[in-house]
């Protein structure tokens, strides 16, 4: 027989019970040949042979043509007889057929499958009984072509399965997953390929009871997967979720998340079986490792350093709120980052209200020309009273049409306070607290510019020189005629209104500016200082030491080109005052 691989016909453990059957029928039929096709009318296949060449018999094909769907054993006794036959290429040539008997193979659902045909090279008939026997041998090789469909249809599924198996496989494998599958109650443990791959183990490597498998577990974190399995056995849980460290065959530990569920249960809940996956999350983990380690740097940085590091932003509707504030808004602000969160409002009840219109107004100037942000401020924070922040922040035009700053605000209030007392060096004098005499020229130019701004305003000069003051020194010591330049300065502050200023202008001599002041003003406020002088004498010890002054009056005048042209009239009246015997007011 020829091999059937040849025929591209596929072979199976079927074929020989076919070739048998061929056999058997040929036999009991004494016929030249017999065959069985598969398929129907022109994709019929031969499926066996026996007795005929296969270069033959595959040309057999129109022969089943005629009989259609019918269920019907076509006999054709003498094919040189029949017109459809008669023609036919095996009818004319070799191998001569002239007998042809055909019974249709059908399937349970009565499907056509193939044929059985009997070929002879004589004229002859097939009586009742060869045809029932002819029948039954039909039968039998459908029933068998019918199984052979079945299991080619199961191996097709069973294939179809491998293949889903092998590329769920492959998936798992791809995403570093393994597969366990655990016998609670004997205390077994199965271990997927890809599972023990994952590890470094080869396949033989792994044992299967589940006190080795704890082994591999870190010891760090073995109590909490224990804890973990426990509540899912105990039902406390839906399924078991734990990510922890895993020993590999090299010693190495390797980050893993295994999940599982129990999956089957006795009757009183206790679990049987358990099946999981174990996924390697190492390169997970270290990522959000490094994330982590990224986020707790921003966070020391920001909180540790002082004052406040913030990211503030300005909707385009106009409303604004700290999208991050640093820890140190608590010492800045006395807020919480909550409180700020939502908006900037909880801020201004905060800022002093003399700075708060500032303090918009900045941000205003900042968001419209997009220039950095500069201020320096007071808060009122309850218990601290009145603090001096700084702020320096960058604008950022956002897409929106907002803006978004990042900055910090320092606390400058020592600053503050060391420039505040900076301030009183500058200006003021030391013995008496008097402005000293720059800081009395700039008041005197002050008002000067107040005098020339308004035809209305008013302002006149007093300059006042002790009489005899060497005399007090020589007498009684320097460091009262101290004390006397200190009380008369106490004598002359007394008198003097908001507005006015007074100066020590050098050793003895004062000078004062009465804002709003005509010269007759002027004259009574000296008078009042000479009676109070006369009055009150400096008290040393016992004794009492009287002190004289002389006055020197001018009214300021707004075509005086500078302050030291009205002050130097001041200081004629004043040698007037002297040389007219000391202890009088000279007017200019
Ligand atoms: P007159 O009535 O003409 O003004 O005479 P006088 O003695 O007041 O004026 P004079 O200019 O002769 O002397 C002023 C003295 O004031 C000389 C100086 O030693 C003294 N003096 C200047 N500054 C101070 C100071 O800060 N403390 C003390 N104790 N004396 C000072
Ligand atoms: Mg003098
Ligand atoms: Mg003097």
């Amino acid at each position: 027989m020829q091999p059937l691989y040849s025929l591209k016909v596929p072979e199976s453990a079927n074929d020989e019970r076919f070739d048998g059957l061929a056999r058997l029928a040929r036999c009991h039929f004494g016929v030249m040949a017999v065959l069985v096709t598969t398929g129907i009318e022109d994709r019929q296949e031969v499926r066996t042979c026996d007795g005929m060449a296969f270069s033959n018999a595959s040309r057999i094909g129109c022969f089943g043509k005629p009989w259609g769907g019918a269920d019907v054993l076509l006999v054709v006794p003498d094919a040189h007889c029949d017109e459809r036959f008669r023609d036919h290429d095996l009818v004319v040539a070799a191998p001569h057929v002239r007998f042809f008997a055909g019974c249709p193979l059908r399937g349970p659902d009565g499907g056509l499958l193939g044929m059985l045909c009997l070929l002879h090279d004589q004229p002859r008939e097939l009586d009742a009984t060869q045809q029932h026997v002819f029948r039954e041998l039909a039968q039998l090789a459908a029933d068998m072509l019918a199984r052979e469909e079945t299991h080619t249809h199961l191996q097709r599924e069973l294939d179809a399965l491998r293949e889903s198996e092998r590329r769920m496989a492959l998936a798992m494998a791809g995403s570093g997953t393994g597969i366990w599958d655990r016998n609670v109650a004997t205390g077994e443990i199965h271990y997927s390929t890809g599972w023990k791959a994952m590890l470094g183990y080869a396949e033989h490597e792994v044992g299967n009871r589940i006190e080795e498998s704890y082994t591999r577990v870190h010891p760090a974190d073995l109590d909490y997967v224990r804890a973990t399995i426990l509540a899912h056995f105990e039902q406390r849980t839906d399924a078991y979720e734990v990510e922890h460290r895993i020993r590999c065959r090299d010693g190495s530990y390797k980050w893993v998340c295994s999940r599982g569920k129990v999956v089957e249960r006795d009757g009183a809940g206790k679990p049987l079986r358990m099946i999981g996956t174990t996924t390697d999350i190492t390169a997970m983990r270290t990522l959000s490792e490094r994330v982590q380690q990224t986020a707790e740097l921003m966070t020391d940085l920001t909180n540790e350093i002082p004052g406040m590091v913030f990211q503030y932003r300005r909707q385009p509707d106009g409303t604004s709120r700290f999208s991050y504030v640093s820890a140190g808004v608590r010492d800045i602000y006395g807020l919480t980052p909550e409180q700020l969160a939502g908006s900037a409002e909880a801020l201004h009840a905060i800022i002093h209200p003399d700075d708060l219109p500032r303090y918009l107004a900045s941000f205003e100037v900042s968001a419209s020309d997009l220039t950095p942000w500069h201020l320096e401020y007071r808060v009122q924070l309850p218990g601290q009273g009145i603090l001096w922040r700084q702020g320096d922040a960058r604008p950022r035009g956002l897409e929106d049409g907002g803006v978004l700053w990042h900055g910090f605000i320092t606390d400058i209030t020592e600053r503050k306070q060391i420039e505040a007392e900076l301030q009183v060096f500058a200006t003021t004098d030391f013995l008496t607290q008097l402005s000293n005499r720059r800081h009395f020229m700039h008041q005197l130019e002050a008002e000067l510019a107040r005098v020339q701004r308004s035809a209305d305003h008013c302002a006149a000069i007093l300059m006042f020189d002790l009489d005899h003051f060497k005399s007090i020194n020589d007498r009684w010591g320097h460091s009262v005629g101290d004390q006397a330049l200190r009380h008369f300065a106490r004598i002359l502050c007394a008198q003097l209104r908001k507005t006015d200023a007074a100066g020590r202008m050098g050793g003895e001599e004062f000078a004062v500016v009465l804002s709003n002041a005509n010269i007759d003003e002027a004259k009574t406020f000296a008078q009042r200082i000479q009676h109070e002088l006369a009055e009150s004498p400096l008290l040393h010890g016992d004794e009492r030491i009287s002190l004289a002054i002389s006055v020197g009056i001018t009214a300021i005048d707004a075509d005086d080109a500078t302050a030291e042209s009205a002050l130097s009239r001041s200081d004629m009246a004043l040698y007037r005052a002297k040389r007219s015997g000391r202890n009088r007011i000279e007017c200019f």
